[in-house]
């Protein structure tokens, strides 16, 4: 069988996010994804509360700040400490159950791993539609993968629902996230997708600007 799933998506349980529960469940369906990975900044609280929400496959994920730049866990269930060196996030990673993807290694104002992406991961996100410049970040990610041969993974790294999508890995494995898991491991996967279009970036700028003004917190 064959998965298609965004890989990295942010909801209302990372601050900067704007996609609810019901967002993402909605615009997950509209595109015809099986699967979304829900990988809030340093916590996997809302991705364990919707999972058990929702009969849409939430693969339950985190987006690490490590020392040196982000880092995607899929297949948590617990949260893994920020501020460490990407080697030992990876090996928390690894001893929490989960696998280690670099993501947007090369891209600009995102906190990238750049030099320090190695063959430890366990994949690369070769694609990342938020990412930029785009083409660039694309043809880097790919040369690094190719060099450590490592399997490519997509992602939107949407923060706002209809981006969702936008990049998505298509996987050959059963519905489920462990099977997910272990399919990318062994590079039964592939990555597809384009860059966020400038009028959904902007649209997103606009409306979080006002849920910030208009916010209590
Ligand atoms: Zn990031
Ligand atoms: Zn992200």
């Amino acid at each position: 069988m064959q998965v298609k799933a965004d890989l990295h998506v942010h909801t209302i349980y990372s601050r900067d996010s704007l996609i609810t529960p019901k967002d993402l469940v909605f615009y997950a369906r509209k595109r015809g994804l099986t699967a979304v990975a829900i990988t809030d900044h340093d916590t996997v609280e809302g991705a364990l509360k919707i999972a058990k929400e929702t009969d849409l496959l939430i693969i339950s994920g985190i987006e690490v700040s490590s020392r040196n730049g982000h880092i995607i866990g899929l297949n948590l269930q617990e949260p893994v400490e920020k501020g460490l060196s990407p080697d030992e996030t990876v090996d928390k990673i690894h001893d929490a159950g989960g696998i280690a993807v670099a993501c947007h290694p090369f891209a600009l104002y995102k906190g990238s791993l750049g030099k320090h992406t190695n063959a430890k991961f366990d994949a690369i996100e070769t694609i990342n539609a938020s990412a930029f410049p785009f083409g660039r970040c694309v043809r880097k990610a790919t040369q690094i993968a190719e060099r450590f041969r490592l399997p490519c993974v997509a992602g939107t790294d949407a923060h706002y629902g209809p981006a969702i999508g936008c990049a998505y890995t298509l996987i050959d494995a059963e519905p489920s996230v462990d099977a997910i898991a272990k399919a990318i491991v062994r590079g039964q996967c592939q990555p597809f997708g384009k860059s966020v279009p400038l009028t959904l970036t902007l649209k997103r700028q606009v409306r979080y600007l006002k849920s910030r003004l208009f916010s209590t917190r």
